[in-house]
Order: structure tokens, then C-alpha cells, then sequence
């Protein structure tokens, strides 16, 4: 199948630029490569006007660079079976793929492949709501996916598939709630220890207005220190 690899949709997340980089010195007649903000990157930080994950459509109109690029980089994303978006996060533990709404019904099969035990369904403004056929894939600073390598030869490996079954015991989750800095000081969750994936109470979820059990996940990430986390239900 042909694979588009994204890197640096937030240009200060390395992973991504390493597994384009690597496609760039080696590459692989079904796998094409594209850097997302290449004005981000350039900069070495997240976004220039705004996050161009939150972006999606996009504008190819807009007088702002983000709204541009994402109307760009959407429009190429419909010419491959599957696109592979590459993100970090300081938040341990917490690896997983992201996928839209209406992703392609493979897709969920296609993160348990590569190695993904968890996807999120996310129907916020990124890119898997724009692109059925697109896989983000979230990558703790220290895990041991963190690997640039690794996933070169998942990617090629899954390049040489036409088709596959595969039985996924994949879980699934929804996002579901966008834990703020308001929240963190009037719930004190600094003190509440919360890990990724790991249900918080049913007293703090009641608290954020979110069904019970809920599952914290990006935890105080340095990448976006102007929200505290995410919170999921299981589907
Ligand atoms: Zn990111």
C-alpha cells in the first residue's frame, strides 16, 4: 500500500523529522515523506501563528501560514492508503495512535500492526478528522518506540502489504475533555499522581463533568503548557 510518513506537524517534536529523515537517505518506492511546518521546524518550536493540527481543513486562501499549509498538506494526504502522523510527548506511557470519526475501517488495524495496543477517536479540528485514512501516532519521550530505526522498518513493512486481516485486541477510546490550567489549580492534580491511561476518580471526573472511569492522558506535557492533559472514556 502507499504510505505518506508526516513529520513535524509540531515542529519541535523530533520524532517525526528523524523517520522522515531517514526515508529522505533511504528511501522506499511506496513511502513518500513530507514535513508539515516547515516554518515551525525551522524555528525549532511548536507553531508560528497557531498550531497547525488545529488547522485542519485549513484555508488555501488564509493570510496565515497554518490555515495555507494544512489546506496544502490535505489535499496530498488523498493520494496514499494510509498516512502515518508523526507526534511526541513528554507524558510517560502514553503511546497510542490517534484516529478520526469516520476513519477508514482498516486504520484500527492498521495502529495494532505498527505496534499500538490503545487509539483515541478524536472529532477536534486535526488532521485524522480531516483525513479518514490518517493514523497520528504519539510517541512518549521515553519510550522505547521513541525510535527512529523501528519505525523505518514498520513503515516499509507495512509499505509491502496490499491487504491484511489482523485481529486486533486493540482498545479504543474517545477524547473526550481538554483538562485546563483552571482545573489543575482548583483540583490540585499535580498532587493527584494521575498516569496516562490510568482511570482517575470518579470525585475528579464528576469535578470536570466527565463520565467515570475517565483516563488522563499528555499529563503536564511540556509541548503545551497552556492545558493540563486530556481525559478519555473507553468505546
Ligand atoms: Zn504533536
Amino acid at each position: 500500500m502507499k504510505v505518506l510518513v508526516i513529520g513535524g506537524m509540531h515542529g519541535n517534536e523530533t520524532l517525526g523529522l528523524e523517520v522522515v529523515k531517514l526515508f529522505k537517505d533511504k528511501s522506499v518506492k511506496a513511502v513518500d515523506v513530507l514535513l508539515a511546518n516547515e516554518q515551525a521546524i525551522e524555528g525549532n518550536c511548536r507553531f508560528v501563528g497557531q498550531d497547525l493540527n488545529r488547522s485542519f481543513p485549513g484555508d488555501s486562501n488564509s493570510p496565515e501560514y497554518e490555515p495555507r499549509r494544512a489546506s496544502e498538506i490535505l489535499k496530498q494526504t488523498k493520494k496514499y492508503d494510509v498516512v502515518l502522523d508523526f507526534h511526541n510527548t513528554y507524558c510517560p506511557n502514553n503511546d497510542c495512535g490517534f484516529i478520526g470519526d469516520n476513519a477508514n475501517d482498516n486504520l484500527t488495524d492498521v495502529a495494532w500492526l505498527l505496534g499500538f495496543d490503545k487509539v483515541i477517536v478524536a472529532d477536534y479540528d486535526c488532521i485524522n478528522k480531516a483525513a479518514n485514512n490518517c493514523i497520528s501516532v504519539e510517541v512518549s519521550l521515553d519510550s522505547p518506540l521513541n525510535n527512529a530505526e523501528l519505525w523505518y522498518e514498520r513503515i516499509v513493512m507495512l509499505s509491502r502489504l496490499d491487504s491484511f486481516t489482523a485481529t486486533s485486541n486493540i482498545h479504543k477510546y474517545r477524547f473526550v475533555y481538554r483538562m485546563t490550567i483552571q482545573d489543575k489549580e482548583r483540583l490540585k492534580l499535580d498532587e493527584q499522581k494521575l498516569l496516562a491511561f490510568q482511570p482517575l476518580s470518579r470525585e475528579l471526573a464528576d469535578a470536570m463533568g466527565v463520565s467515570s472511569p475517565a483516563y488522563p492522558i499528555f499529563i503536564g506535557d511540556s509541548y503545551t503548557p497552556y492545558n493540563y492533559g486530556g481525559l478519555l472514556n473507553r468505546l
